[in-house]
């Protein structure tokens, strides 16, 4: 077993060797690099068929149309363009948009802006297992709302969406829905015939692809979902994503996407099994609180709070085990969890939370060592710790 553990899949992910050797062949003079715009020469019209194929594979994962998908940098650009395109393309229809309190920043950053815009952002608070429940978010919903936008699986807590019913309370207003799904596509089944999702954000590297690349899926048919583009350049991606395409980027994302739903089942079930195993030898340690919903969730994250320890101290005593205090992007200016507070978890356990996140390439070992280690750490923790002291006797 190599040390350290990586166990922050939801972060991001480490790529999968396969996909590496697909992006080393698409940079150099032997490989397809071609400008995919160069329509002169073969060296372009590769590129732009290799393009097409990834384009394919992103949507068969999604049961869509290809010419529904756009490339992005990313699911942060996908939330972007979905939110403020949608919202500048449609301004005469409404300026009020609908969202959660628990979204990744990716997109509250978006509302925040868009509110300081001429915007209305409506923030629905959580259940305590951090869903959103029908009835409050149709009492949010106004004449003047043009957009709801919700994520699929929560990046903290791993609680999964019902999109099928939020989507038909949406519909049934006329209301558009955006999800974004960089925690929840290639883990669960996606079926935009069926789902009344109109934009969908993705992200490569939440699934085994490179970072930087990413897509949003818009909705063409029944009805054409209108967006104004963010970039202005050379016409690409319909005039809707200005820039040359990234073809190693791309086809990447696609063979990722490709390999995903061709081993999802299996996969998910192994991780389950693994999450499980780590679960069941946390139970050993009294005062164990999981954050977020037991059954409704996605196999990889999970999201525990070791009550009477920081968690700061928990990662510091256990530096050979890569885990995080909430989400990547909040861990680094240290505040409490924006999710676990709104779910109305208290200030002790919210400081107590470790999201574990695990993976395509964790094993039985690394799961195992993880168990004893922490466990380890927070007994001896907790013996140093007034804190913990006084909660138990009081
Ligand atoms: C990682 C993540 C993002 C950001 O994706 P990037 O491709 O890194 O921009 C957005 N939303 C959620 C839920 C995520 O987990």
């Amino acid at each position: 077993m190599r040390l350290p553990i990586y166990l922050d899949y939801a972060a991001t992910t480490p790529v999968d060797p396969r996909i590496a050797a697909l992006l080393g062949r698409h940079l150099t003079l032997e490989g397809i690099f071609g400008n995919p715009s160069s329509t002169t020469h073969v060296f372009g019209r590769q590129a732009a068929q290799a393009i097409e194929t990834a384009r394919r594979q992103v949507a068969d994962l999604l049961n869509a149309d290809p010419r529904e998908i756009i490339w992005t940098s990313g699911a942060t650009e996908a939330n972007n363009l979905a939110l403020a395109g949608v919202m500048r393309a449609q301004a005469r229809r409404g300026r009020h948009l609908i969202t959660s309190k628990t979204e990744h920043k990716a997109v509250l950053d978006v509302c925040q802006r868009l509110g300081q815009n001429g915007c209305t952002v409506t923030y629905l608070d959580p259940n305590p297992d951090s869903r959103i429940s029908l009835e409050r978010l149709a009492g949010a919903l106004r004449p003047d709302t043009v957009l709801v936008s919700l994520m699929h699986v929560n990046n903290e807590t791993g609680v999964i969406h019902d999109l099928a019913a939020i989507g038909a309370l949406a519909r049934e207003h006329g209301v558009l829905f955006h999800v974004d799904a960089a925690q929840s596509a290639g883990k669960l089944p996606i079926d935009l015939q069926k789902l009344p999702v109109d934009l969908l954000s993705l992200s490569a590297h939440k699934l085994y692809g490179p970072k930087g690349i990413g897509a949003l899926y818009v909705r063409q048919r029944p009805v054409r979902v209108r967006l104004e583009p963010l970039l202005y350049g050379g016409g690409q991606e319909r005039g809707l994503r200005a820039g040359t395409l990234p073809t190693h980027q791309i086809v990447a994302m696609g063979e990722a996407l490709r390999i995903a739903g061709e081993e999802m089942d299996a996969e998910q079930a192994r991780v389950r099994f693994l999450r499980d195993r780590l679960w069941q030898a946390f139970a050993a340690l009294e005062a164990v609180e999981l954050n977020g919903h037991p059954q409704d969730n996605v196999a990889g994250i999970f999201n525990v709070s070791f009550m009477g320890v920081a968690a700061e101290a928990v990662l510091a005593a256990l530096p050979e085990i890569a885990v995080s205090t909430g989400s990547a992007c909040t861990s680094a200016t240290n505040e409490l969890s924006h999710v676990l507070r709104a779910m109305g978890v208290d200030r002790l356990r919210a400081r107590a939370a470790i999201r574990f996140s695990l993976g395509r390439f964790t094993t039985v070992e690394e799961v195992d060592y993880t168990a004893s280690a922490v466990i380890k750490a927070v007994n001896r923790l907790r013996e140093l710790s007034p804190l913990w002291e006084n909660q138990r006797t009081s």
